[in-house]
């Protein structure tokens, strides 16, 4: 059955295979008591890197210490935190995106969102706890630049060679995390989120290639994931990912510190997104837990667990 001819109830199954997917003996024979942990996300700040359709990341603090202090001389800050789910390093849901009025799973956007509430359906609160085998595919690295150009599309090759790099080819379950080396421009907010060359990410014959590969969840360290030509106003590897394969993606990585590493095993990816209800994407923190210098046999049976 072809992924565009799906039924509303295949939708939910597979959406809720995805919580079946990640097992904790899939993935803990990859820790190690060496292991190094690398924190895949950029801080959240006030003046960074927001796209110019979203709310920007607003923060202030509504209570100082010392503003209501206890009999015991303790008191308590805090602060109002403002950003759209799609802020800084995040995940999509698979609410995210639609074709043609459709969701994954062919369920229909109309009537199923609100202002207040937000998506009925495939909202980020869905997403279960990723916790599954990852690993890097340095497209930069494979093409010898500190950064792919603007518009630069990944194609299917670029992504068989950045796998022939690692120790282990990719597996189904897995977490693709694909280096492009645009990170370089996060100091810079408008260099980083201006796009106005576009961004360099998979193409359409990536995005088949990681449907072939029957992952969960792909990520890279561009806003848009994708390749973006400033010319052209389409997102086709979003809608394959999300909409027709039910593939999480991650985007705005931090990713040089795994590339810099030349982190070629494969390692565990951790990604919670926080339950924000009707919500389509969410700010996540993702680690990799990579195998120190005595890994554990990759060899044994590492697989998803889809039952
Ligand atoms: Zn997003």
């Amino acid at each position: 059955m072809s992924p565009e001819a799906s039924t509303l109830a295949d939708g939910k199954r597979r959406a809720s295979e995805h919580g079946r997917a990640n097992s904790v003996s899939t993935v803990s024979a990859l820790i190690a008591d060496d292991s190094r942990v690398f924190d895949l996300s950029h801080p959240w700040f006030q003046g960074m890197p927001a796209a110019p359709n979203r709310v920007p990341y607003v923060f202030t603090m509504v209570l100082r210490h010392g503003d209501r202090p206890r009999d015991d001389g303790v008191s308590a800050a805090n602060e109002l935190v403002v950003l759209s789910g799609h802020t800084g390093t995040h995940l999509d849901a698979l609410g995210h995106v639609s074709r043609g009025g459709l969701l994954h799973g062919g369920i229909p956007v109309s009537g199923i969102e609100a202002p207040a509430g937000g998506i009925r359906e495939l909202g980020v609160e869905t997403v279960p706890p990723i916790l599954c085998r990852g690993v890097l595919l340095d497209v930069a690295a494979t093409r010898h630049v500190d950064c792919l150009p603007p518009a630069y599309e990944v194609t299917s090759d670029d992504l068989e060679a950045a796998e022939a790099r690692l120790d282990t080819p990719v597996r189904p379950g897995d977490g693709v995390l694909i280096r492009t080396g645009w990170g370089r421009y996060w100091p810079d907010p408008q260099e980083y989120q201006a796009g106005t060359n576009g961004w360099p990410g998979p193409g359409p014959a990536a995005a088949e290639w990681l449907i072939r590969r029957r992952i969960i969840i792909a990520g890279s360290d561009t806003p848009p994931f994708e390749v973006v030509r400033p010319d052209r106003n389409v997102r086709p590897v979003h809608g394959r990912l999300l909409v027709d394969a039910g593939i999480y993606i991650l985007e705005s990585l931090s990713l040089d510190q795994l590339g810099a590493a030349d982190v070629t095993t494969a390692f565990v990816l951790v990604a919670l997104p926080l339950k924000l209800v009707g919500a389509t994407g969410s700010p996540v923190r993702p680690v990799a837990i990579v195998p120190g210098s005595a890994p554990p046999a990759l060899d044994g049976p590492l697989h998803a667990t889809t039952s």
